[in-house]
Parts: C-alpha cells; sequence; structure tokens
C-alpha cells in the first residue's frame, strides 16, 4: 500500500523541574538556597531517510513524545537534558499543523528540522535570592514542551513530473529512459504508486516522476489522480503524454485538455507550470493524425515531441530538449514554514482564556493552561516582551479579577510558578 499521508500527534518533552534545596554542611549553619535547574525537554526532530519511500508507518504509530527534562537537584545540580526524538520521513515530507492547515516544515533535504521545541528547565531556587529574600522556599517548575496534531503529506520531490490518461505510455517511457523498472501492461491503473527514476543526459541528471493515471474528474477525487496530483505539484516541468493513435477511442485533442483541466482544477499553480508535449504511440499512429495534433500543439505554444516509448523512437530527442528546459527552469520548489503572526498567536491564546485565581498566605496563584504558551514565548528580561505579558494579563480580563479579589500593589502573583510583584 502506497500512503502518502497521515495524522499523528506530536509532543516535545516538558523541561524538568527546578529544585529546592538549601547547602548543608556540618558546622554550617543555614546554608544558602542550592537548588539546581531542570533540564532541558527533548525537541521532536523530523529528519528524511532516503530509505523510505512512503508514510506507512505513520499509520501504525501515531502518538510521539520526547522525554522530559530531569529536574534539578541539590548542590546547584542541573538536571539533564532529555535526548530529542528523531522522526524519520521520506525526502519530501511537508509536515503541517493539522488545526490550522500552516506549514511547519518541509523536509526536503537532509538537513534536520526542529518542529516542536521541548520546555526549558525550571530555575532552582539558588537564583531566587536576594538581598530581601535569602531562603527562596520556591522553584520554578519546568516549561511545558510544544505540542501539535500534524498532517504528514509526501510531496515527491522531482524535477520532471509525467502526467497523461492512464495506458498512455507514461510507465514505459520511464522506463526507457530511466533505470526505473515499473509496472507496465497494457490495462488501466497499472500503476499505483508514483515511481521515480533518474534520467541521465550526458553531464547532467534529473529526476522524472511517472505519476499514476489521471482521469477526468480527477481533482474531484474521483478513481485515483487526485491522490497523486499532490506528487506533480513541485515539479520543475510536467511531461503531458498523449496518446496520438487514439488506439483506445480517445481523441488526443480531447485527452489534451481534459488533463489541462484536472491541472488547473487542482490548482493555478499547476496549470501555469511548464510543459512540454509528448504525442506517443506514433507508431502505430497515421502520419496525418500526428501531423494534426502537432499543428493543434504547437498553435498553443508549447514544445511537441512524437515518440514511440515502446519502440525508443524520438525518446532521446525528448529527453535532450527537457534537459534543456531545465536548465532555465528554478530549482523544485521547496515549502516555508509558515509561522504563527502575532495577531494570530493572540487570537489562538485568547480564544480560550479560562483561568483560575486563587489566594493562599498572601500570594495570588493564577492558573491558565493557555498561559504556558505565553510564559514561553515572553522573555522576562525583556522590556517590550514583559510589555506584551502585561498587555495580555490585562485583555483576558486577568488583573481584573486580581483586583475583585482584592490584590494591591506589591503583592505577589504566581504564574506556574512564575512570581511577580503586582503593580497597577
Ligand atoms: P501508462 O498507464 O501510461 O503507464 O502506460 P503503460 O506504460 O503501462 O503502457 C500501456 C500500454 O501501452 C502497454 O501495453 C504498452 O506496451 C503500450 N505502449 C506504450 N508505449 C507504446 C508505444 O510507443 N507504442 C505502442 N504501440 N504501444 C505502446
Ligand atoms: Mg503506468
Amino acid at each position: 500500500m502506497f500512503v502518502d499521508e497521515a495524522k499523528i500527534h506530536i509532543k516535545a518533552g516538558d523541561g524538568g523541574d527546578g529544585c529546592v534545596s538549601f547547602h548543608r554542611e556540618k558546622y554550617i549553619a543555614a546554608g544558602g538556597p542550592d537548588g539546581g535547574d531542570g533540564g532541558k525537554g527533548g525537541d521532536i526532530v523530523f529528519v528524511a531517510d532516503t530509505n523510505l519511500s512512503n508514510l506507512i508507518d505513520f499509520r501504525y504509530k501515531r502518538k510521539y513524545h520526547a522525554n522530559k527534562g530531569a529536574d534539578g537537584s541539590s548542590g546547584n545540580c542541573t538536571g539533564k537534558n532529555a535526548e530529542d526524538l528523531i522522526i524519520k520521513v521520506p525526502l519530501g515530507t511537508v509536515v503541517r499543523e493539522t488545526e490550522s492547515g500552516r506549514i511547519l516544515a518541509d523536509i526536503s533535504d537532509k538537513e534536520p528540522v526542529t518542529v516542536a521545541k521541548g520546555g526549558k528547565g525550571g530555575r532552582g531556587n539558588a537564583h531566587f535570592a536576594t538581598s530581601t529574600r535569602q531562603i527562596p522556599k520556591f522553584a520554578k517548575p519546568g516549561f511545558k514542551g510544544d505540542e501539535y496534531d500534524v498532517t504528514l503529506e509526501l510531496k515527491l520531490i522531482a524535477d520532471v513530473g509525467l502526467v497523461g490518461f492512464p495506458n498512455v505510455g507514461k510507465s514505459t517511457l520511464i522506463s526507457v529512459v530511466s533505470a526505473a523498472k515499473p509496472k507496465i501492461a497494457n490495462y488501466h491503473f497499472t500503476t499505483l504508486t508514483p515511481v521515480l527514476g533518474v534520467v541521465k543526459v550526458e553531464e547532467q541528471s534529473f529526476v522524472m516522476a511517472d505519476i499514476p493515471g489521471l482521469i477526468e474528474g480527477a481533482s474531484e477525487g474521483v478513481g485515483l489522480g487526485h491522490e497523486f496530483l499532490r506528487h506533480v505539484e513541485r515539479c520543475r516541468l510536467i511531461v503531458h503524454v498523449v496518446d496520438v493513435s487514439g488506439i483506445e477511442g480517445r481523441d488526443p485533442k480531447e485527452d489534451f485538455e481534459a488533463i489541462n483541466r484536472e491541472l488547473s482544477s487542482f490548482s493555478q499553480e499547476l496549470a501555469d507550470a511548464p510543459k512540454i508535449v509528448a504525442a506517443n504511440k506514433s507508431d502505430i499512429a497515421s502520419p496525418e493524425q500526428t501531423a494534426a495534433f502537432r499543428e493543434y500543439i504547437e498553435s498553443k505554444g508549447y514544445q511537441f515531441f512524437e515518440i514511440s516509448a515502446a519502440a525508443q523512437k524520438g525518446t532521446k530527442e525528448l529527453i535532450y530538449a527537457i534537459a534543456q528546459k531545465l536548465r532555465e527552469l528554478p530549482p523544485v520548489k521547496v515549502f516555508e514554514a509558515q509561522p504563527l503572526t502575532q495577531f494570530e498567536l493572540d487570537e489562538k491564546l485568547l480564544s480560550k482564556k479560562e483561568f483560575d485565581v486563587t489566594t493562599e498566605g498572601g500570594i495570588y496563584y493564577v492558573e491558565a493552561e493557555w498561559l504556558w504558551d505565553i510564559l514561553r514565548s515572553v522573555d522576562m528580561d525583556d522590556y517590550s516582551s514583559l510589555q506584551y505579558f502585561q498587555k495580555v494579563l490585562r485583555s483576558t480580563g486577568i488583573i481584573d479579577r486580581l483586583e475583585q479579589q482584592g490584590i494591591r500593589e506589591g503583592d505577589t502573583v504566581d504564574i506556574f510558578g512564575f512570581r511577580f510583584e503586582f503593580v497597577q
């Protein structure tokens, strides 16, 4: 089974907790705080593995969790960072956040990409000693690791994509110009999975993809076609293979237009992609048939090649023309990661703004799951970052609630162990 889409859940490790501890030594009375910081949680890292050709493994295992960092310990010992969790995917896998559809990463080269960051370790109490607070009895818990539902989508990396109706000779073509050995037979949909072949033209080489046959209605999910159109998306050049002999009782012009309609209903980009037309099975077509089709195609401004894949006629001219064209075209498309804008981040956070405030021993504890995300993004040593944090507290109604519960200037607020003085 060829699987080119999968939905999984990834969760980076949480940071280890900071430690509360005081230095103890014989004959030394009140030792200072010496609680160490927690270690960092493991990241979730995606890396391409060229031995993998599809996403089938992800049908069986859907949850990927990296470990938590170790907690800090006494003697100023920082907890160990957890190891990253490496997820191997086929080259060309695009990782999207399922909910928003935004692209988190495109694993289209050998570079590993961190998709979910592990939480930082919480700080131990050793950090919190000040001249007025010599016995800090608190430490910070570790920060939560990123967590996402993601959709993996394999978009093959090929320079050239062969498209056309079933049985026009696409698999035959790739088998005679490259070392790829796809199944070839005289019935429709012999090819059920895309096949890649490397084509060598003197010093140059390029990757050609044999895409299973498109049929009319493919972009609406009829037949096999739609599923596979995504594999043409990155291609630099489309070679449109048409059966010019009309041996199956079809008209080459109509076939050509039907496939073009499929491409444009899938995406404008595919419609506009550079194309070359290969009129195959010319060995069994009459010269008039071929000439009429050539005229039609050339009048539309496309390069036209008359070939017989089975007899290996005209195939050399075709691949030389492809190689020439590729030298002029931009490289294979890589999808950029799409970070959330500040606006989207705010929207996301504000959409689930339930929170809870409790008071204990004069400290105001604010609890809200979503505040984790904010806390992680805020750099407490940076003024504008802090201002943003203030803004969130105000716009979500947390400040109002604190005031309703009687907070006064100088009182302590605790959010997941992060403490600060309340200022109006
Ligand atoms: P695909 O479905 O487009 O991949 O088509 P195939 O490559 O599987 O070919 C379908 C049928 O057409 C097979 O029986 C091939 O032998 C035949 N065929 C392919 N190329 C040619 C050709 O140039 N001339 C003739 N006469 N038959 C061909
Ligand atoms: Mg085929």
